[in-house]
């Protein structure tokens, strides 16, 4: 039994639910990305979101 990927344009194929379920986490954390409200900066945590608005302002 194989498992496809249905994230947008991945299409990856795994051996496993578990393994579809770890690989899709990384497509989450993508999206979960924190993005600047001003400009199109974005970043993985979001403390580095408040330095960035404090240096631009
Ligand atoms: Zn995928
Ligand atoms: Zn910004």
């Amino acid at each position: 039994m194989s498992y496809l990927c249905s994230y947008n344009g991945c299409a990856l194929v795994v051996s496993s639910q578990g393994h579809l379920i770890r690989h899709m986490d990384t497509h989450n954390q993508e999206q979960g990305m924190y993005s600047c409200q001003y400009c199109s900066y974005t970043a993985r945590q979001r403390s580095n979101v408040k330095v960035h608005i404090q240096t631009v302002q």
